[in-house]
């Protein structure tokens, strides 16, 4: 790619200034973004000259007739035209900021529907460990760093099926490393690994009661192994993460951006981080677009009437850069503690007996989604298992018999293992289908907890999108890493990282894979009148491409490098 800009038109693309502000407010530039002070407030009109035009691509632009186009127009944030090389040339004048893009690829922005965080942070990094020796050797350095006593955790962002072993890390690989000091390794949004000397700490014994909505595995020979499921959890009290700051947030968008991402959906996350967002906006500090689920843990009514109350926030608060998006709720667990119709494979089913983990009951749930519905609140509820989807839509149709639901796009998240009889309810629910590419990562611990047969329908995109279903993509990072080019791989190959390809025929088009992750999430978000797609009058936000997404050999996409990515016409991150 070529960058030329004219000589008297000098825009500062350096992503870490302050923009945003000024692009939404216009006449309130500050200092720091000239360029845009000089902009007059006609400027942003549809008659005016674009800003920057974009020009020699091959623009996809996810319009409803999938049209390709080669140039387009952006003014005021917005695309203004979309069309030829000549036809767009034709608006521009001396002030016009000309991008040439060599015959590069153009997409809409790409969104992530499930995005907790993007993965690192203080705990010891096991993102690249490869093998069982790789978690163990990370672990002793940092214990042999550690003073005695000290509580050695992980970061989250890894998995067993990363590993050469295919399994978990137990008890007795950590004791080696780590004879006194506590360790507890964190691994997703369900799963603590605890050594002996952890277990000891917390008084985990063998006689400690099983939690309702949790689970303390042991081994074949009925010894714990240190391995805690969901609520049990919190027999466990780890030193309080860093508080979360404006700057770790900029620093993870930034990284999110540089994949590629213009929006995403934070799924559950705190009031204090919905008011962080909101400086950032005010500060013009964010480079993408955020729909947050709020999470309050109530399990009642009445406590979720009162934390309703507390926030003072309303559902859809917010603009096109932060909005409020619905609550979150969650009744069963992950990979380890999907809740199951049918017992988990063997020797995880622990004879016929284990089907996952109902981590919210159907009464308390119900409950609370009655409550949701009567004070207008979206709910999206994380189901994995078919028996969790049974608990939310007997929880959602009553909520409907009160107070319709349809048109709401209340949705599941994730949605793994749907049977049959289950599409016809979600059909008549009108229900949002929230996707991601778990299997991606996780396929072979798949085929041990579920059977080669569940762990290939695993999130079955071809059958969603069959029934008629309205799918958004995304990760669930860090749980997932958080690229959507893998997402994008994954979904139309059904290649897996360390397990090959699993359920072929839940393969979906590329085509589908582009809408799954940019026009769908939109529409999720109720946004796919704003965004989504190419076309003149909606935000600016797309990503350039080295190569054509929709015809380039399959496996390219998975390393695909992003080569710029814009947010409202502003460009976020550029290859360097
Ligand atoms: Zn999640």
């Amino acid at each position: 790619m070529i960058w030329r800009r004219t000589a008297s038109r000098s825009i500062d693309l350096d992503v870490a200034q302050p923009f945003r502000a000024a692009a939404r407010a216009g006449l309130k530039a500050c200092a720091t973004v000239a360029a845009l002070t000089l902009i007059a407030p006609t400027m942003f009109g549809q008659t005016s000259p674009p800003e920057t035009i974009l020009v020699n691509g091959h623009v996809i632009t996810v319009d409803t007739r999938f049209a390709i186009a080669e140039a387009v127009a952006i003014g005021g944030g917005k695309f203004t035209a979309v069309g030829t090389n000549a036809d767009i040339r034709k608006l521009a004048d001396a002030k016009t900021q000309t991008i040439d893009l060599h015959g590069a690829t153009v997409v809409p922005g790409l969104a992530d529907d499930h995005l907790h965080d993007a993965g690192g942070g203080p705990g010891v990094d096991l993102s690249a460990a490869r093998s069982l020796a790789d978690v163990v050797a990370a672990i002793g350095a940092r214990v042999k760093a550690s003073r005695p006593g000290d509580i050695v955790v992980s970061n989250s962002d890894w998995h067993e099926a990363q590993l050469n072993e295919h399994r978990l890390p137990y008890r007795r690989d950590l004791d080696a490393v780590s004879p006194d000091n506590p360790v507890v390794l964190v691994r997703g949004g369900h799963e603590y690994i605890l050594n002996s000397a952890a277990l000891a700490k917390w008084k985990i014994a063998k006689d400690t009661p099983q939690p309702s909505g949790g689970r303390i595995t042991r081994d074949a020979q009925g010894e714990l192994n240190g391995e805690l499921i969901d609520r049990a959890k919190s027999l466990v009290q780890l030193p309080p993460p860093p508080p979360l700051t404006i700057d770790a947030l900029v620093a993870q968008h930034k990284k999110l951006n540089a994949a590629g991402l213009t929006s995403i959906r934070y799924p559950g996350a705190s009031v204090e981080q919905y008011h962080l967002l909101q400086q950032m906006e005010q500060r013009g500090l964010l480079t993408i677009r955020v729909n947050q689920l709020l999470r309050f843990g109530a399990d009642n009514a009445a406590a979720m009437r009162e934390a309703i109350a507390a926030s003072h926030l309303k559902p859809d608060d917010g603009d096109e850069w932060l909005r409020i998006g619905g609550m979150k709720l969650a009744v069963d667990g992950g990979f380890e503690g999907g809740w199951m119709r049918e017992p988990y494979a063997e020797p995880w089913g622990e004879h016929g007996t284990f089907f996952g983990v109902n981590t919210m009951k159907a009464a308390a749930y119900t409950d609370v989604v009655k409550e949701l519905n009567r004070l207008g609140w979206r709910v999206a509820t994380h189901a994995v298992g078919d028996a969790a989807i049974d608990e939310v839509l007997a929880a959602y149709e009553a909520a409907n018999a009160e107070r319709s639901i349809r048109g709401k796009r209340w949705t599941i998240e994730h949605g793994f293992i749907p049977q049959p009889d289950q599409f016809p309810r979600m059909k008549a629910l009108d229900l949002v289908i929230s996707a991601q590419d778990h299997l991606y990562l996780a396929g072979p611990s798949l085929v041990n907890y579920w059977g080669a047969a569940r762990a290939a329908r695993t999130t079955p995109m071809r059958t969603y999108l069959d029934q008629g279903f309205v799918v958004a993509g995304g990760t669930d990072s860090a749980v997932v890493p958080y690229p959507p080019l893998w997402v994008f791989y994954h979904f139309v190959s059904r290649d897996t990282i360390s397990g090959g390809v699993m359920g072929g025929d839940q393969k979906i088009s590329r085509k589908e894979a582009l809408q799954v992750e940019t026009i769908n999430n939109a529409y999720l978000t109720f946004e796919e009148r704003i965004k989504g797609s190419i076309e003149p009058g909606k935000l600016a936000d797309l990503v350039v491409l080295p190569e054509d997404i929709l015809t380039c050999p399959e496996k390219q996409i998975e390393q695909m490098p992003v080569s710029m990515t814009m947010v409202g016409g502003r460009i976020v991150y550029r290859r360097p």
